[in-house]
C-alpha cells in the first residue's frame, strides 16, 4: 500500500485523515463544557443515568471548566496548535446532552464556540430524544459558514439491550431525530458501544447493518468499559456480564467495519479509557496496541471497511 504523509493510510475512512483531507490541514476537535444537563440523570426521564454513565456523563469529565465557552475555545486552540501543530479546529460539545436547554440558550452559546478565525467547524453531541425540529433549523444555519455534526448517541438498535442499559430512549426515537437531521446540511454521527450485556455478535452486527442503510456520515465506536462508581461496576463485580476480551473486540470491530459504507467516517476504534476511573477491561489502557491490532486484522483478512457492504 503506497504512503500518504509519510503514514500508511488506514483500511477504513479515518476522521482525521478525512479532516485533513478535506481543509488540506490538521484539523482537531476542542473539547467544550457549557454545563448541560442530561435528561436521563436530573429526573426528567430518569435520576439513575445509562448504567455505564460515570460523573462526568458519558466519557468526559464531569462540570469543573469556570471558563467562558470563549475562554476554553482560546485555551484548546493554544494547546493544540503548540501539542500537535494543528491549524483549524472544531468546538466539540461532548460531556452529557449539548441540546438539552431553550433554543435562544443554544444559540447564544454555539455563536460563542464558533468565534474564533480557526475554528471551522461545529460538532453537537446530545440524545436522540433531545432534539425538535427548532433545534435543528438553529444548527442547520450555521452550516453555511461552518462544518457541522450532531452526534447523537444511540449505543444500539435494539430496544431490548436500550431498556437493560436504561438509555431512555429507544431506537425509533434515533431513526426520529435522524430524519429531523437528513437534507439540513448537518453531517450526522451515530455513536455506538460494542459489549452491551446481553448483546450476541450477531445482535453488535445488526446495528451495522441498520447504520449503514441509514445513509448517515459517521460512526464513533466505543468498547464497553466498565467506570467506577457506575451501577455497571456493580453488575461487574457481580459477575452479572462478560467484557469482551481484546481478540473479540478486535475480530468483532472488523467485522463491524466491513458492513459499513465505506464513505462513512470512522471517528474512534474505541474510547480512551480514563485510566483513573477505568475499572476494567486493562487492555483498553494500550490504545495503540489495539489500534494497530485492529490494522493487522484487517490485513490478515485482506479486507476494508465497506467489504461486505450491499448497496
Ligand atoms: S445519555 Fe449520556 S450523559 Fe445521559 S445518562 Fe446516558 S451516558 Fe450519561
Amino acid at each position: 500500500m503506497r504512503e500518504r504523509n509519510g503514514f500508511i493510510p488506514k483500511k477504513y475512512n479515518q476522521y482525521s485523515q478525512h479532516l485533513q483531507d478535506k481543509f488540506g490541514c490538521k484539523v482537531y476537535k476542542i473539547t467544550l463544557d457549557a454545563g448541560f444537563d442530561c435528561p436521563n440523570r436530573d429526573g426528567r426521564i430518569s435520576s439513575g443515568g445509562c448504567i455505564f454513565c460515570e460523573e462526568g456523563g458519558s466519557f468526559s469529565r464531569a462540570h469543573c471548566n469556570s471558563l467562558s465557552i470563549q475562554q476554553q475555545v482560546e485555551t484548546g486552540v493554544e494547546k493544540l496548535k503548540s501539542r500537535f501543530k494543528a491549524q483549524k479546529f472544531i468546538s466539540y460539545f461532548q460531556a452529557y446532552s449539548n441540546t438539552y436547554a431553550p433554543v435562544e440558550r443554544l444559540k447564544n452559546i454555539y455563536d460563542e464556540a464558533l468565534l474564533h478565525k480557526d475554528v471551522i467547524g461545529l460538532s453537537i453531541g446530545t440524545r436522540p430524544d433531545c432534539v425538535d425540529i427548532e433545534k435543528i433549523n438553529l444548527i442547520s444555519s450555521y452550516t453555511n459558514s461552518h462544518y457541522v455534526w450532531v452526534e447523537y448517541g444511540l449505543q444500539t438498535i435494539h430496544n431490548k439491550t436500550l431498556n437493560h442499559i436504561n438509555r431512555g430512549h429507544s431506537y425509533e426515537d434515533f431513526l426520529h431525530a435522524v430524519n429531523l437531521t437528513k437534507n439540513k446540511g448537518i453531517n450526522i454521527c451515530a455513536h455506538v458501544i460494542i459489549g452491551l450485556p446481553g448483546e450476541s455478535r450477531k445482535d453488535i452486527l445488526e446495528t451495522a447493518k441498520a447504520l449503514a442503510d441509514l445513509g448517515i456520515n459517521g460512526v464513533k465506536i466505543h468498547l464497553l468499559c466498565v467506570l467506577k462508581n457506575t451501577k455497571l461496576e456493580k453488575m461487574y463485580l457481580n459477575n452479572e456480564f462478560q467484557l469482551l476480551s481484546s481478540e473479540e473486540y478486535i475480530d468483532t470491530v472488523c467485522d463491524f467495519l466491513e458492513l459499513l459504507p465505506p464513505e462513512v467516517t470512522i471517528h474512534r476504534l474505541a474510547g480512551n479509557g480514563l485510566k483513573r476511573i477505568l475499572v476494567a477491561p486493562n487492555w483498553l489502557c494500550e490504545k495503540f496496541k489495539l489500534l494497530n491490532a485492529i490494522d493487522q486484522e484487517l490485513d490478515k483478512r485482506s479486507s476494508f471497511q465497506g467489504s461486505k457492504y450491499i448497496r
